[in-house]
Formats: structure tokens, sequence, C-alpha cells
């Protein structure tokens, strides 16, 4: 029987806004490279409650700032009964959303990315460090 192995990396990201959208792509790449594996999966995750991960265009930066500015708008922030702990409620609910995870095929050692695709840190309670796991199978 072949031994089931997984190559795990983490990345530590500091982020710099409140609010802010942050390409990983060349990062996670970077880790499926040194994983060597030829048709497989590669898992981003990142481990906090006011943070997410996300697949969109990284073609034109305003797309980022449209998905914050979208999010903002869905979901105003000082109205929450969260934001009587510590005032962040409106993160909470936009990272949840989102979600923290995405989940990317691997064929013939490259990440399956469409032309225009990304991966991507979502910050929505910075500036903090983010601590994002890739793992790839
Ligand atoms: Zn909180």
């Amino acid at each position: 029987m072949p031994t089931e192995t997984c190559y795990m990396v983490e990345l530590c990201i500091q982020t710099s806004r409140k609010c802010q959208v942050i390409d990983l792509t060349s990062q996670v790449t970077e880790a499926v490279n040194k994983a060597g594996i030829a048709d497989g999966l590669c898992h981003v995750y990142v481990s906090h409650t006011t943070a997410a991960i996300t697949i969109n265009e990284k073609a034109d930066p305003n797309i980022g700032v449209d998905l914050v500015e979208a999010l903002n708008r869905l979901i105003p922030a000082g109205i929450w009964q969260h934001d009587k702990i510590d005032n962040n409620g409106a993160a909470h609910i936009k990272a949840s959303i989102i979600g923290p995870s995405e989940t990317i095929p691997i064929r013939h050692g490259q990440l399956l990315l469409g032309t225009w695709q990304a991966v991507m840190l979502v910050e929505f309670d910075g500036p903090r460090p983010r601590q994002v796991v890739v793992s790839v199978r």
C-alpha cells in the first residue's frame, strides 16, 4: 500500500489595511511546485474568523475593491450583537459569507486556475498577521 502523503506549508501574511484583498497565487503555486504532485488537490485555508479565501479575477484590482465595497453595503458595521464584545460583528459575517478556504485541482503538476483566476486572501478586520495553510495531496 502506498503511504498517503500531504505537503503542507503555512504562509504568514501581514495585512496592512482594515479591508484588503491580497493575491496569494504565486505563494500557492510555489507550494504546489515544491509538493511535486502530478495530479491531486490544493487546499488553501485561513485559520481566522474575520478573514476569508476566495478565487476571482486578478487582472483588474478593482474586482477586489468592488467585492469589499459590495459586502460593506450589504453588511453595515456597528449594528450586530457581537459588536458589544469587540466591535467587529460585520467582519465575522463577511468572512463566513466568503468562507475560509478554496480547493483547486492540480493536473500535470499545475494548478487548474483559469486565465483570469487568482487565489486571494480577503482581510475584513485588519491590519493583522494572518496564517494561511496550503495543503497539497
Ligand atoms: Zn469578534
